[in-house]
């Protein structure tokens, strides 16, 4: 492994500056380390933020919103008993991530901004990756794909974000709070990560010298009728094969608003609006569940051996939205 220096950033500032020195930073390290291992992060400058009160706000009280700072750990926040209870589609993003020891170390910042779990990004030579190294081709488009996206790929890139909980974020429209060098800014969830396009290498919105220091989700009526549903492989310690957040505002069986979301299945957390629209004002049932899945699963485009996953991607959603509706019927 490469050397590198550690420091802790006192405040903020400190931190701001040190990664516009080309420093990374370090939350739970869960993420980083691995990366380091696999040579595909190499920093010179470690800053550990761990002390930094900042970014440590964890509030749920608010009329308005609730506060998540980045670095408030995935444990914390699944077991938060006001979000089981009123935003139970958040709270089973973060159980179903990972393992109980990593969630109690992982922040919410450093999930946000976790990398592919692609073999051909984390496998390195003889492996051609355009995310790892820009220009070298995509081994995985003639390669095994039963994990690949089925939406929003490229030519140059099929990877899949792994993460869970943006996916839950997006369909809450939540936003982060961001610091650099320039002040502050925030952006919506769904603003932060990005297609591969033609720039695979180019992940997220985020500057390079900018800090997630806080996530914010609007109140609203639509989180006790919310659920995420995650189908992997195994039933623990796996990531999604196919995934939805799905969220609903019910008039006894019409839907009056939905959220659908979908985690696994492409390149970017993916909200379906289209979906969305077709379930509003309508009848919510079987059938028009399975509708609304077919919706969401419009435009994928299997490869070799993962069309399976468009089929488990219309089933999650049908399910998800009927386990919503359930909640909304009881609450
Ligand atoms: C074996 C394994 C299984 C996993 N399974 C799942 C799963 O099923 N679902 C899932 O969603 N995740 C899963 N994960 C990913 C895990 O959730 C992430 O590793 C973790 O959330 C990252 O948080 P961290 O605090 O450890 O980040 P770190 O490793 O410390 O940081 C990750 C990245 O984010 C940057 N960063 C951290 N905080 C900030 C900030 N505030 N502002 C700007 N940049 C920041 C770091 O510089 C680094 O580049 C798994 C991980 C492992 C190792």
């Amino acid at each position: 492994m490469r050397q590198f220096d550690y420091v802790r950033a006192a405040d903020l500032g400190d931190a701001v500056r040190a990664l516009s020195g080309g420093a990374k930073l370090l939350a739970g390290g869960t993420t980083l380390y691995d990366l380091m291992k696999l040579r595909i992060e190499q920093p010179e400058h470690i800053v550990d933020i761990n002390h930094l009160s900042e970014l440590k706000r964890f509030d749920t009280s608010g009329s308005s919103e609730l506060v998540f700072g980045a670095l408030s750990r995935m444990s914390d926040v699944a077991a938060n008993p006001l979000l089981i209870r009123d935003y139970p589609a958040i709270s089973e993003s973060l159980w179903r991530a990972a393992s109980q020891q990593l969630r109690n170390m992982a922040s919410l910042g450093g999930n946000l901004l976790q990398r592919t779990r692609c073999p051909y990004f984390r496998g390195g030579e003889p492996y051609a990756c355009n995310k790892r190294e820009p220009g070298s081709g995509c081994a995985a488009i003639e390669g095994l794909d039963r994990g690949q996206a089925l939406l929003g790929m490229s030519h140059a890139c099929s990877a899949v974000y792994p993460g869970d909980f943006a996916i839950a974020l997006i369909a809450f429209d939540a936003r982060v709070d961001l610091i650099g060098p320039r002040g502050e800014r925030t952006i919506s969830v769904e603003q932060l990560h990005r297609e591969p396009g033609e720039t695979p290498h180019i992940e997220t919105t985020l500057g390079p010298d900018e800090i997630i220091v806080r996530i914010r989700v609007p109140v609203t009526q639509l989180g006790r009728a919310s659920t995420y549903l995650k189908i992997r492989d195994r039933e623990s310690y796996a990531f999604a094969l196919a995934s939805a957040a799905v969220a609903l505002e019910m008039d006894g069986d019409m839907v009056r608003d939905a959220r659908v979301a979908l985690g696994g299945l492409a390149t970017r957390p993916w909200r379906a609006r289209g979906t969305e629209r077709k379930l509003i004002g309508g009848p919510l049932n079987e059938q028009t569940a399975r509708d609304a899945g077919e919706a969401a699963l419009e435009g994928a485009a299997p490869g070799h051996s993962n069309a399976f996953r468009i089929e488990l991607g219309i089933r999650t959603v049908a399910e998800a939205l009927m386990t919503a509706r359930k909640r909304g019927l009881t609450s």
